[in-house]
């Protein structure tokens, strides 16, 4: 991590929590943080509820001023009209969310989303004054065929062809493998895939460009292993999945700086 990206820690919920479960949770989750004399300007904290939950997160946020960013788990490419099921990026930033994921592996498994279509969700997210997390990985077989970085650099080429270098946009290095699974990469893996995503985006937007774009590591991560990720220079932050559902686990991982000189 360098000293000018200030870190993110996002959580992704995924299909978890439902809106009165979401409200426990976020009220847990703020005590914890302030306990723990959590502060904002050092890491930025983001939850990601499912969109059902998104009114009540956003209402808690608001009434109680608390220090937590809200973003989406996907958008659609379209804004508005006949698409039954989708949520526009309108929708999201009425909701006050400051972020939205574009890409997530489950996306793209489950919902069969190509490249072209992440890109197409990112431009929808800037469009409307959102900050995509724009997400990036390779599967086991992808790493035996091709190695680390090849298959990450090929889909960040389709949505950095598709946005300008003033966007602020987020890219997440999750690789498939890591996910859910238990076996994070080693923050030396996250480092060498992260450093070659930020030698892309200078490639294609600029040295300013790269320089201010946050690179997260996603993948098993939990609060034995943030710090090892976040000496990294190039790894400003991380997409957590299960462990951002336990409020302990969470807000472990957020107090990071507290035991980043530790041997992790
Ligand atoms: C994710 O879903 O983006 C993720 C990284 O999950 P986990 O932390 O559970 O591996």
């Amino acid at each position: 991590m360098a000293e000018l990206r200030v870190p993110l820690i996002a959580g992704n919920w995924k299909m978890n929590l439902d809106h009165l479960q979401s409200i426990a949770f976020v009220q847990k989750l703020a005590w914890a943080l302030k306990d723990a004399g959590y502060q904002e300007k050092q890491v930025e904290v983001a939850v990601f509820p499912p969109f059902t939950d998104l009114r009540s997160v956003q209402t808690l946020i608001g009434a109680d001023d608390l220090p937590l960013a809200l973003g989406g788990q996907d958008l659609s490419v379209h804004d508005d009209g006949a698409h039954t099921g989708d949520v526009s990026g309108v929708f999201l930033k009425a909701l006050d969310c400051r972020y939205v994921i574009v890409g997530h592996s489950e996306r793209r498994s489950d919902h069969h989303e190509s490249d072209d279509v992440v890109a197409g969700k990112a431009l929808a997210a800037v469009r409307n004054g959102l900050v995509p997390i724009v997400c990036v990985g390779e599967t086991a077989e992808d790493l035996e065929q091709f190695g680390p970085s090849k298959v990450p650099l090929d889909q960040l080429a389709v949505v950095l062809d598709q946005l300008k270098s003033s966007d602020d946009y987020v890219v997440a290095y999750e690789p498939v493998w890591a996910i859910g699974s238990g076996q994070a990469a080693t923050p030396d893996q996250a480092e060498t895939v992260a450093r070659a995503l930020r030698a892309a985006i200078q490639d294609k937007h600029g040295a300013d460009a790269a320089a201010r774009t946050r690179i997260l590591y996603g993948g098993s991560v939990k609060s034995g292993n943030i710090a090892g990720f976040m000496k990294r220079e190039n790894v400003d932050g991380a997409l957590v999945g299960g462990a951002s559902l336990d409020v302990a686990e969470f807000s472990a991982i957020v107090r990071f700086p507290a035991h980043v000189t530790m041997d992790s």
